[in-house]
């Protein structure tokens, strides 16, 4: 299929200017050659302050309950899990929903700058007290006690991860801290539709209303790197990695978890045939 052009280097980035990084918005940075990125390590200087704030600003946090329903909740609440771990807590959207829904649940993520603005979030809605840790997936175990009932990672966050080994080292983690019955519910874009060429012309990624477009810019097996535009004309970018589904549904089973079902869209997408996301049921035993 048809290629985009390469990335055009737009307001809200810069080259590696060398600026010092306590800059108060500093830009984010894919060198010279963005296509070239590819980093699990990176993921923490992807979500820029500019970046995560334009986000939530412009992403209804209503709205976006409203298309997500009560998937998530209603899911949890089948398998009668009461504690919940987010590990891919961002904003914190999930994690004040799963709080708010009555769930004993702690949030993780190993953006510290996230983390931060979750815990504001929580306050803000509702005055909600999250109760944050800062780890890497990668050494969640070292860095949170005890085992809960199920582990949440949402909002496609499981794609930052760029290797093999860091993707069996985080799901053997998150399988280490669920109880014995606990599940995992992981979700993604649909890959496999972006890769085998269905994303060409037509179909447009908006992402909850018509305010910020997320779409492709540039796909190969090793490498999505998605461009996010918001009214303003600013862009900001994520290189992520393009999880095939069934790959994912493999690895899940070779460490461990027993049974894997999965589920097309869960929200309201401006699509053709296929779903935009997809989500992962993954049980322990
Ligand atoms: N679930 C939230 C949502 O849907 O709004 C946030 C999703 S955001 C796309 C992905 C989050 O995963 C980011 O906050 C990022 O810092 C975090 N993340 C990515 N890789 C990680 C890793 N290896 N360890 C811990 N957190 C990670």
């Amino acid at each position: 299929g048809s290629r985009p052009a390469p990335a055009r280097v737009g307001q809200a980035e810069t080259e590696n200017s060398g600026r010092p990084e306590a800059d108060a918005h500093p830009a984010q940075e894919f060198g010279h050659d963005p296509l070239t990125v590819r980093d699990t390590d990176h993921y923490t200087s992807e979500y820029v302050r500019g970046f995560v704030e334009k986000w939530d600003e412009l992403i209804d946090w209503k709205k976006r309950y409203e298309s997500e329903g009560s998937f998530f909740v209603d899911l949890l609440r089948s398998y009668g899990a009461k504690s919940v771990l987010d590990v891919a807590t961002g904003t914190g959207f999930h994690s004040v929903r799963l709080v708010e829904e009555g769930f004993d649940t702690v949030s993780v993520d190993g953006s510290a700058e996230m983390l931060a603005k979750a815990f504001e979030n929580g306050l803000d809605h509702g005055g909600h007290i999250l109760r944050v840790v800062h780890a890497d997936w990668r050494w969640l175990s070292k860095d949170v006690p005890g085992q809960f009932d199920a582990v949440v990672c949402l909002g496609n966050s499981f794609t930052h991860l760029f290797s093999e080994r860091d993707r069996r080292k985080a799901l053997a983690e998150f399988y280490a801290v669920l109880k014995p019955d606990g599940i995992l519910v992981i979700d993604q874009r649909n890959y496999d539709a972006i890769l085998d060429g269905e994303f060409s012309g037509e179909h447009t990624y908006y992402y909850c209303g018509e305010e910020v477009t997320a779409e492709p810019e540039y796909v190969d097996e090793g490498l999505a790197r998605f461009r996010y535009r918001f009214p303003d004309d600013s862009q900001y970018h994520l290189n992520m990695f393009p999880l095939r589904k069934d790959y994912l549904r493999r690895l899940l089973r070779e460490v461990g978890f027993q049974r894997v079902e999965t589920y097309g869209d869960f929200q309201e997408t401006f699509r053709a045939d296929d779903p935009d996301f997809l989500v992962h049921v993954a049980e322990k035993s």
